[in-house]
């Protein structure tokens, strides 16, 4: 399956990825709207992000949850109700929500923050 891979101890902490990410997605640059989230209180930082483990796609009750050819978990966001169970089952905490948003959003190994990390800390990689 295709999955960002992530490579802490080569993140310097400039938070590219998550505005690019948010950028992207919500034409906002926001960390809480970034699909990734780095926590740089620790050195290296905790780098946060789906790891397409697909436990989400049974506890949705709308079967809003599929994974793609290529093992990616996709959201549809007509089949939503914003129940948030997804949310509350993912085991790495990546499954994100915001205030003012509706649906749950989360990384779908698009590859964007790899082309503007400077360090070289993502990666898009098949597992
Ligand atoms: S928030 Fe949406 S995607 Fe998540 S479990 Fe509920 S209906 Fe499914
Ligand atoms: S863009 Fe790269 S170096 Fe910067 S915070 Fe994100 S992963 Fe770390």
């Amino acid at each position: 399956m295709k999955v960002l891979k992530t490579y802490p101890e080569k993140c310097i902490s400039c938070h590219v990825c998550e505005t690019t990410c948010s950028s992207l997605y919500f034409k906002e640059d926001k960390a809480e709207l970034s699909c990734i989230q780095i926590h740089d209180e620790t050195n290296p930082p905790v780098m946060n992000v789906c790891n397409q483990c697909q436990a989400c796609v049974a506890a949705c009750p709308t079967c809003a949850i599929t994974v793609n050819k290529q093992g990616v978990v996709m959201i549809s966001r007509s089949l939503c109700i914003g129940c948030l169970m997804c949310v509350a089952v993912c085991p790495t905490d990546s499954m994100r929500t915001a205030f003012g948003k509706h649906n749950p959003f989360k990384c779908i190994a698009c590859g964007a923050c790899v082309k503007t990390c400077p360090a070289d800390a993502l990666a898009i990689v098949e597992e």
